[in-house]
């Protein structure tokens, strides 16, 4: 059927495993180091934070890793999402390019952060672990984390970002429905929080601090585990299922996409997407171009340094090299919330360096632009952070248009927006602002990166 739009698999079709890309990268990714003694950590190193098996994730080699059943289980209530061809915005662009997306807003959460969450969330509950500690941007995480928890019998404390808190308690509110503990950060049930609240009382917070907060409440308790919704590989591992999805679905679709292109803030929804695609290549499979897109600005990829960082504000967690603003950088408070951290999945940014992909960074205005003309044409409102790949999509279609060439693009629709009405409120009446960041405060906060001379 050459006009068919959904391309779309049964349950019995979920992948049984994850794929792992540290099996197949060209050059292995730098070590995780200790703040303190600067040595690379051991799994022991992390065990107030993670359980075992998950830590064991963190750092293996082995290509493929079994999904258990119960899991799988429970990605049966969403997965597989849709592979859906955007016909009626290829027409309205007039492009010969085919474009495709992945929907993942179909999870119960309305984003691709539960295939994770689900995920961690059993493993916790494998090891007798009763409480997890997180924190949320936008509350994607959040709710995603409280869905997870509810279904196993896991109670759950978020810490979101003050400026999110106060600009969506919809997000707030279903992640109380899930039965979960919603705080805004900085708080002052943490010291890392109260520190904060001492310079700055009416801090509009961040993820960096937020992260603060959560990691400390797990470090000083050890009936608590911390949990972190992207970043860290173990998170973008348990996302493959998207990717092997959709490798599947262009096998029906007789088709197979030239790019592939993902918004990125901490890295997970892009990877997810991404690797099983270039894990083929890597095996001498057909060449193919990934495009990850962030925010202007937060523009950790584009503009950040690649180079050892904490992945919070107060300096709780492991070194990690990544491409970094600065732990200490607080970017403006634009919509697309769970856009504004500042570092990029070390995965994600060991592959930008060895030239595998590419990034690029666009304002919000010009995102929401097209996420409007998206949910015009297909029906689906993107969420502030789904914009950008759209963005990114429909710019690759327009190339494709000037040089007259038919490829073939894939996007991931990493969430609905229905949540974040009031930002689209804002674009409509005209008080969306391309926010810029302060250069003299990124200047800083790089010029605090951790020194590594012994
Ligand atoms: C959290 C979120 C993102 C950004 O996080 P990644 O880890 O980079 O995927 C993107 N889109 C949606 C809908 C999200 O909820």
């Amino acid at each position: 059927m050459s006009d068919q739009i959904k391309f779309v698999l049964d349950e019995t079709q979920i992948p049984k495993s994850w794929y792992n890309i540290a099996a197949d990268l060209p050059k292995p990714l730098p070590p995780v180091l200790h703040p303190g003694t600067k040595q690379p950590v051991g799994p022991a190193d992390l065990e107030p934070l993670f359980p075992m098996a998950l830590i064991l994730q963190e750092v293996s080699a082995e290509r493929t890793i079994d999904i258990p059943e119960p899991i799988r289980d429970v990605y049966r209530m969403w997965r597989p999402t849709p592979l859906i061809r955007a016909r009626r915005l290829e027409q309205a662009l007039g492009t010969p390019a085919k474009i495709y997306f992945k929907y993942e807003g179909v999870s119960p959460a309305g984003s691709h952060k539960p295939n994770t969450a689900v995920a961690q969330a059993w493993y916790n509950k494998e090891q007798g672990v009763k409480r997890l500690s997180t924190e949320t941007g936008a509350g994607q995480w959040g709710s995603a984390l409280a869905f997870a928890g509810a279904l196993f019998g896991i109670d759950v404390t978020v810490f979101q970002v003050r400026v999110s808190y106060d600009q969506k308690p919809y997000r707030r509110a279903l992640i109380e429905t899930y039965g979960a503990r919603c705080i805004a950060s900085p708080s002052k049930e943490t010291e890392s929080g109260r520190a904060i609240l001492a310079k700055d009382p009416n801090s509009p917070g961040s993820l960096g601090i937020a992260i603060s907060e959560a990691v400390e409440m797990a470090a000083k308790d050890p009936a608590v585990k911390y949990s972190l919704g992207s970043v860290l590989n173990h998170v973008l591992l348990h996302q493959t299922v998207n990717g092997q999805e959709a490798i599947k679905q262009f096998e029906l679709a007789g088709d197979d996409p030239d790019v592939v292109i993902g918004c990125t803030g901490g890295g997970s929804n892009f990877s997810g997407l991404a690797f099983p695609f270039l894990g083929l290549q890597l095996r001498g499979g057909k060449k193919r171009r990934f495009i990850a897109v962030e925010p202007a600005a937060c523009p950790s990829l584009t503009r950040g340094k690649y180079a050892y960082d904490f992945g919070d504000t107060a300096h709780l967690t492991p070194l990690v090299k990544m491409h970094t603003l600065g732990s200490t950088f607080i970017p403006p408070g634009f919509h697309a919330g769970g856009l504004r951290y500042h570092g990029m999945a070390p995965l994600v940014s060991h592959l930008h360096e060895l030239g595998l992909i590419e990034a690029r960074a666009y304002h919000q205005k010009t995102c929401f632009d097209a996420g409007v003309q998206f949910a015009r044409c297909e029906g689906i409102v993107p969420a502030p952070e789904a914009t950008h790949a759209v963005r990114g999509a429909i710019d690759e279609a327009l190339r494709c248009k000037r040089e007259g060439r038919a490829e073939t693009i894939l996007f991931n629709m990493s969430g609905h927006g229905h949540f974040d009405m009031a930002a689209y409120i804002a674009y409509f009446e005209g008080k969306l602002i391309d926010q810029h960041y302060d250069e003299g405060e990124l200047a800083m906060a790089l010029a605090g990166l951790p020194s590594l001379a012994a």
